[in-house]
């Protein structure tokens, strides 16, 4: 790393959306050369030690935080790893992650968990870890200990604790320790070997269907064991008008739920996958369009407060292997931004400084972490964003080490710019 001077930095215009004050306005945002928000002098530092980003039409925020992605490390680095991952999310406009534990071996062990959490990377990684043993599912994990080396949260991501019983368990440890258990809910026996709802291209390639009630009923089981235990939960990536149903009740009678609307969920319908490619492969897979609007109606009417990517790296010949052959999931964090504001803010009228809750408070409180703010005398921990601008997904340019997005060669509206934590902006696409 090079040894640079600090600057300060100014962006003397901008929508500054700040969700933990509701503050909404447009105005200049000033960072000393320290690394703290303070307001902008009346003199300003020399040119030499002055960073200006000045463009029409950007946006800033607190850094985001994505509450859910696989950075494959250790056991898939081929596909991602703590470095590839984190410059991926950074470029997203994350300044926090949430990784989740469904590694090789799987980060069901104290210094797992520490390694993951001084990677030292473009974003702060906050690990979880397993809720059960080896995520085998079978016996509850050391959720004290991993608690105590830093895990944040616990789950089994890429597969639900399917035995009730065992998360009963889970869920009253994790309760203990303060932590919420998050869920992955499909139940394995109603999913059986099924990959895609039913949709067009299902019939036309003959590929085995996934129906609804796996998420469902899975989403029913979690919340009647978030009543008996009272332990926080949170509904990982959910894909049907059912569930959203679900919580909204859970939440209307108080329980401790989230849930989660991942990008591609809101915006893909299962009969938009446009033919055998296995990019558009995932789980759960995409809904209909009518889960798709109830998925929207759930996060504008503050059932789903959190959005997360499931950024899922899978090395290009794997996925290159057709729907029926490749592994689920999709990477997101570079097309988060940009899919997000376009489908929630531009089509569904979603005001901006919720969409930013739904990045930034949202998803810190569900962590335990206080969530960064624009106030004068933090420390500047900032996502600057360009909801307006066009371009296209060229995946050869992105900073993950995969590139299995649905979104390859398509043109999106919207993205991060830069971002700023710790006293540096990383701006990677700007010359200043
Ligand atoms: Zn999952």
């Amino acid at each position: 790393m090079k040894n640079e001077t600090p600057k300060a930095l100014l962006i003397p215009r901008a929508r500054l959306l700040d969700p933990s004050t509701g503050r909404d306005e447009e105005g200049a945002l000033f960072v000393d050369a320290q690394g703290r928000i303070a307001p902008v002098p009346a003199k300003l530092p020399a040119a030499s030690r002055l960073t200006v980003l000045d463009r029409p039409g950007l946006v800033v925020t607190p850094g985001l935080c994505d509450v859910h992605v696989h950075f494959r490390d250790p056991g898939a680095t081929e596909a991602e790893d703590f470095v590839s991952g984190s410059a991926a999310a950074a470029n997203g406009g994350f300044t926090r992650v949430a990784t989740m534990p469904n590694t090789l071996p799987p980060t069901d062990t104290p210094a797992l968990v520490r390694r993951a959490r001084t990677a030292q990377t473009a974003v702060a990684i906050f690990p979880t870890a397993c809720a059960t043993v080896g995520r085998a599912g079978k016996t509850c994990a050391p959720i004290e200990a991993l608690e105590e080396a830093g895990a944040v949260a616990f789950s089994d991501d890429g597969a639900m604790v399917a035995d009730p019983e065992v998360m009963r368990v889970v869920m009253t440890r994790a309760r203990k320790v303060g932590r919420p258990v998050m869920d992955h809910a499909v139940r394995p026996d109603l999913q059986q070997n099924g990959i895609v709802r039913a949709c067009p291209a299902a019939e036309t390639f003959g590929w085995p269907i996934f129906p609804p009630e796996a998420e469902v009923e899975a989403v029913r089981g979690d919340i009647a064991l978030c009543r008996a235990t009272g332990c926080a939960l949170h509904l990982q990536h959910l894909s049907c008008a059912e569930s959203v149903a679900l919580v909204r009740e859970a939440r209307a009678e108080g329980l401790p739920v989230t849930g989660e609307a991942t990008p591609h969920h809101l915006a893909l319908a299962a009969e938009d996958i446009p033919g055998n490619d296995g990019n558009w492969r995932m789980n759960p897979p995409l809904g209909t369009r009518a889960d798709v609007e109830a998925l929207r109606q759930g996060v504008l009417d503050g059932t789903l407060t959190i959005f997360a990517t499931d950024h899922a790296p899978h090395a290009p010949a794997t996925k290159a292997k057709g729907f029926l052959q490749a592994p689920f999931g999709i990477i997101g964090a570079e097309t988060a931004v940009g899919v997000t504001w376009d489908v929630m803010v531009r089509q569904c009228g979603m005001a901006p400084l919720a969409w930013a809750a739904a990045w930034v408070t949202a998803p810190n409180t569900l962590l335990g972490l206080p969530a960064p703010t624009l106030e004068p005398g933090a420390p500047a921990e900032l996502a600057i964003l360009a909801p307006n601008d066009e371009w296209t997904v060229d995946v050869r340019l992105l900073a993950s080490k995969s590139q299995n997005t649905p979104w390859a060669g398509r043109t999106l509206r919207g993205r991060a710019v830069a971002t700023y934590r710790r006293g540096r902006l990383r701006a990677p696409g700007l010359t200043l």
